[in-house]
């Protein structure tokens, strides 16, 4: 026997993940902490939510349903889908990470734009795939180096639509230009996980499309505008052969009992998600004006949150921001992994710490 240290060895790919590191929460100062670094809801979730999260509190000692039915049935009477192409997950972080532990085998290439979410590369590198990056145009997905990077060997391309932490979208001309253009054989995954937010007439979520293909999964989040991040809790809109490969891989109780509960009853508020949208259309444009006025760039964002630009300058970096807005209690999100070492996110918050970001950064720019 060899004494020489031999220590079980991840599979190929595993160790090129650099780890997803989240969004900082604490701040060393006395007064209020605003926590803006991960585009969670200022508003909360809806009181019902939180109802039937309680309720469920009462009956830990029993597994979920594993096929989320309560879940799904609320899902689709909201959006009018057909029940059974509809998978949920453990967020849909579990969603994107089981197609492409399904879809890809070594070697297979998967396509992402250049500041897309960061884990669509976690997930491919996870698999043994090949991240395969398209660069952007304007911080915005640009179809046409996406569908020139297409290869005999991808099976996937995952496009963010918005897109995070750029906030940008393409309308869904470009998505069908898109769909049209990949092999009947390539997944495309539509991650939609702002879509509630999006008030404008030329984008769509991907529901059509994954109604009438084979090769196009939709993938949406309760973390977001329903206030359920905690929870981690996703769906999927798939057409039925893609339903039928996640149904397979994914864990028998993937989403707990609480979860189940509290997306069914959040889902179903739609005036509080109208609400939300409302507070966030509002504060985007006020908070834009403000910014654009303290000299800053911003990309217009569609989005609950905000990437703005700080000029490469000693004493005005990303960096320095960064650093002065957490004495403030304001932690913002740092994009230097996303291509952005330059610009900072910022999720849109309540009135109080909106108004609190525009003070400071007044003054850090003084
Ligand atoms: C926040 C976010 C998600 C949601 O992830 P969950 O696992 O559902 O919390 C998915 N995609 C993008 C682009 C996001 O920004």
């Amino acid at each position: 026997m060899s004494s020489m240290s031999n220590p079980p060895r991840p599979a190929p790919g595993v160790l090129k993940i650099n780890p997803y590191v989240g969004g900082k929460s604490g701040a060393d100062t006395d007064g209020p902490v605003y926590k803006l670094s991960s585009n969670e809801t200022p508003l909360g979730p809806s009181p019902q939510a939180v109802e039937a999260f309680t309720k469920a509190g009462q009956s830990l000692e029993l597994y979920p349903d594993g096929g989320a039915h309560a879940l799904r049935e609320a899902i689709a009477a909201r959006y009018g889908l057909n029940i059974e192409r509809i998978v949920c997950g453990a967020g849909s972080d579990e969603i994107l990470s089981l197609l492409a532990q399904a879809y890809l085998s070594p070697g297979d290439e998967a396509i992402y734009s250049e500041h897309g979410f960061l884990m669509y590369k976690i997930a491919i590198l996870s698999n043994g795939g090949v991240p395969v990056v398209a660069p952007e145009k304007d911080c915005t997905t640009n179809v046409d180096a996406i569908l020139e990077r297409v290869t005999k060997k991808t099976r996937i391309v995952f496009l963010a639509n918005p897109n995070n932490p750029t906030g940008t979208y393409i309308s869904h001309d470009e998505i069908r230009r898109l769909h049209a253009g990949l092999p009947a054989n390539v997944l495309l995954v539509l991650d939609a996980a702002y879509a509630e937010y999006v008030r404008r007439n030329d984008y769509e979520a991907g529901i059509e499309l994954v109604a009438n293909s084979e090769n196009t999964v939709m993938t949406r989040t309760f973390s977001k505008i329903h206030g359920l991040a905690a929870l981690r809790l996703g769906w999927a809109y798939c057409p039925q052969n893609i339903a039928d490969v996640l149904n397979r891989v994914r864990g028998p109780f993937n989403v707990s009992a609480p979860a189940i509960a509290a997306g069914a009853a959040a889902i179903g508020d739609g005036a509080f998600m109208e609400k939300a949208a409302d507070h966030n259309e509002n504060w985007n444009e006020w908070l834009n004006a403000k910014l654009e006025a303290l000299g800053l760039g911003v990309t217009p964002s569609v989005g609950n949150f905000l990437l703005i630009h700080f000029p490469d300058r000693k004493g005005r970096s990303a960096s320095e921001a960064e650093a002065f807005l957490t004495t403030r209690g304001l932690i913002l999100r740092r994009v230097d992994n996303y291509g952005f070492p330059d610009a900072l996110r910022m999720s849109i918050g309540t009135e109080p710490a909106n108004r609190a970001l525009i003070r400071a950064l007044g003054e850090f720019l003084q």
